[in-house]
């Protein structure tokens, strides 16, 4: 079986740390699943050469919008580009992973899900959570998309909506077809579910991806703490000259009171 992790990387260069630190998280997985981009035409050359240096394939696609579409958030403008995936017909099974995702083990097992697969919504979990889908491309179920891409309601004006549309059946299908929660994990829940000391432990098995939604820790400085933590210790994997002696001493800290902080910091 032909199968790859697929991403989509657009408007412009504003995901390539997604992508970076997605692609450093599924190498060290051990995975020996193809890795693949997609991406628009605003894609710079360079990030182009960078990702194919860490082990994508860039595959260019053409835009895709919804006529009137009113997007929840501007960036939201370009994700329905995301459907393309669907046109990767070389593949029989894609794995379709956004760039705000980070992988914390092996998810191969993926590919053995029937179609079509995803995660519930941590804000609505009768419908799916669309930064983490398993399908198979086919250019008739694109066809039929693209038909109904423009009159087809989305609740919240991305791909996500209109995909929970087109899958309005997903909530009833089999439970294969419903990934468990740990698969696309909200960054603020893990968070959350990690301060807990019972559940962080069933979290070590459970915990496979987190979804960098809403806040993308690349818009940040370098977190400490969090989940952001996760992303940021994958990035600095890519990137080590981010990767500063304070940091490391910062981390030993068990007691991170601002003094203390500090006191590393000048240390
Ligand atoms: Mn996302």
């Amino acid at each position: 079986m032909n199968c790859a992790y697929v991403t989509l990387i657009c408007n412009g260069d504003a995901y390539l740390p997604g992508v970076e630190a997605l692609g450093e998280s599924l190498k060290a997985t051990g995975t020996s699943k193809l890795m693949v981009a997609m991406a628009s035409a605003d894609v710079s050359e360079e990030t182009r050469a960078r990702l194919e240096a860490q082990g994508w394939q860039i595959r260019d696609i053409a835009p895709l919008h919804k006529a009137g579409a009113q997007p929840l958030f501007p960036r939201f403008d370009d994700v329905f580009a995301k459907l393309r995936a669907w046109q990767l017909t070389e593949f029989d099974k894609v794995v379709l992973l956004d760039a705000d995702t980070l992988v914390l083990q092996n998810i191969d097992e993926l590919f053995l899900r029937p179609y079509f697969a995803a995660a519930p919504d941590f804000l609505m979990p009768d419908r799916f959570n669309s930064g983490v889908m398993v399908l198979d491309p086919s250019e008739e179920t694109f066809a039929r998309m693209v038909e109904v891409l423009d009159k087809a309601p989305t609740y919240d004006g991305g791909d996500q909506g209109f995909l929970n549309t087109f899958f309005a059946d997903w909530f009833a299908m089999p439970v294969a077809h419903r990934l468990p929660a740990g698969y696309n994990l909200m960054h603020f829940i893990l968070q959350f579910l990690r301060g807990h000391p019972v559940l962080q432990r069933s979290l070590e098995r459970e915990a496979k991806v987190i979804h960098y939604a809403i806040q993308k820790p690349w818009h940040a400085a370098p977190q400490l703490s969090g989940a952001a933590q996760d992303w940021w210790q994958m990035y600095a994997r890519v990137h080590p000259e981010l990767d500063t002696d304070w940091r490391h001493r910062v981390h030993k800290l068990e007691d991170r009171t601002f003094d203390r902080v500090i006191e590393a910091f000048i240390r």
